[in-house]
């Protein structure tokens, strides 16, 4: 939901940059039109209208300004919790209800009686109406908001300025007509975004599911360990792995069958809930019957026990294997643990980011291998650090080879 959430503020966010020349290219335009054509006849009013233009546009432009320097601090592709997110979309909309007040207001201060003046000020109040239509993309309560603060004050002042028996009370009966479309054509906008969204969640969904056992797929394992290695390499916070495979799977398949092999690895796949308690844990299908875990923030301690809670879950399903040693389906699991040397500067960032995921991976099926050797279910443990200290020692070696 969070993801979705992230979309549509980013979309709303995104189109700013529109919204922000969009508005100040139709503000230069109806005031250079308000100052050539106004009537001057002398009189203090004319004057005094300069001054309200002037005001007005310092406002206008202001609040522009102000919602560009906004829109500059969002960053898309940060991770953020919703309640951040509703803040963000809400000061956006806020901002953006302020401008379109502003405009409003223009339709009842900076009009004078002529109907091409009255033309004029429809047109581009409907131009800057379509520039929010990003809006839709959060709420369409939101939109129909600015359909009121542009159009209300336009239109009183029109059914003011014309005599309802006159033929001219067309002009704001044209504006009401346009505004009502608006607000019916906004609904529609608005539903079909919705689809896209929830299509587009789906799809997404879809891309990450492995369809056999309906958790996470390989795919999606590989993104978001990346991410969280970065995030827990950021805190210094241990991140751990369980690899987890199937003992004698082929035999299992051979003699009960490929669809019985299929259903065995559904059933193993829904024991992963054991070890997946927290948010940011995630099991996934790894490949044909192997499977990952990623236990961010867990010790080796913690991921072994774990581990061993994992095997005895499947163990307890008494899956009949006749030609395990077990006699019963069970799995092997491989622990490993990383807890982000303190490299002090020694090691580049691409350092870090390749060969540490790497290292935790290649610790677990060093472990798994461990674990299948000492005869099968059961868990066996390799730390990361003990093979970076081997690295380190060996590449220390080398360098001092060379030299001498
Ligand atoms: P070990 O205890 O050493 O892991 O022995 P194993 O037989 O499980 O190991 P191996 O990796 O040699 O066998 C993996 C087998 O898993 C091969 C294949 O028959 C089976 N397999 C892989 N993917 C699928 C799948 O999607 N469905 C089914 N039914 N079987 C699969
Ligand atoms: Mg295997
Ligand atoms: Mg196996």
């Amino acid at each position: 939901m969070t993801e979705i959430r992230q979309g549509q503020v980013s979309t709303l966010f995104r189109k700013t940059t529109l919204g922000f020349w969009g508005n100040i290219v139709l503000a230069a335009i109806y005031s250079a039109f308000f100052v050539l054509f106004r009537p001057t006849n002398g009189d203090i009013d004319s004057d005094s209208s300069l001054n309200y233009l002037f005001i007005w546009l310092v406002l206008l432009v202001a609040v522009c300004l102000y919602r560009r320097h906004i829109t500059k601090q969002f960053d898309p592709n940060e991770h953020r919790e919703p309640t951040q997110l509703a803040l963000w979309a809400n000061k956006h909309i806020l901002l953006t209800t302020v401008i379109n007040t502003i405009w409003g207001a223009a339709g009842f201060i900076l009009v004078y009686d002529h109907p091409s003046n009255h033309f004029m000020i429809v047109g581009v109040l409907f131009s800057v109406l379509m520039l929010s239509i990003p809006v839709l993309s959060i709420s369409r309560f939101a939109f129909n908001i600015q359909v009121v603060a542009v159009l209300t004050p336009i239109i009183i002042y029109l059914f003011n300025n014309y005599s309802i028996v006159n033929e001219y009370v067309m002009i704001p009966m044209a504006v009401l007509i346009l505004a009502a479309t608006f607000l019916t054509v906004s609904g529609y906008i608005h539903r079909m975004l919705m689809e896209l969204r929830d299509s587009q969640s789906s799809l997404r969904k879809q891309a990450n599911t492995d369809t056999l056992t309906q958790i996470a797929n390989r795919r999606y394992f590989d993104q978001t360990f990346k991410n969280e290695w970065r995030r827990t390499t950021r805190d210094g916070i241990p991140i751990s792995m369980l690899l987890v495979d199937i003992d004698f799977f082929k035999e299992y398949n051979e003699s009960q069958g490929q669809r019985a092999g299929d259903n065995c690895l559904k059933s193993i796949a829904a024991c992963m809930e054991v070890v997946t308690r927290r948010p940011a844990d995630l099991a996934a299908r790894y490949g044909g019957e192997e499977f990952a875990v990623l236990l961010p923030n867990t010790s080796m301690e913690n991921a072994a026990m774990l581990g061993e809670r994992l095997r005895a879950k499947v163990e307890s399903l008494q899956l009949p294997h006749p030609t395990s040693d077990h006699k019963i389906v069970t799995v092997s699991v491989g622990v490993s643990c990383c807890v982000t040397p303190d490299l002090d500067g020694k090691a580049d960032d691409e350092e870090v980011e390749v060969m540490y995921p790497a290292m935790l991976m290649n610790a677990a099926d060093n472990a798994m291998f461990l674990a299948k050797q000492q005869g099968r279910n059961r868990v066996a443990e390799q730390k990361c650090g003990e093979q970076r200290l081997a690295q380190v020692l060996q590449k220390y070696a080398a360098k001092e080879a060379s030299r001498t």
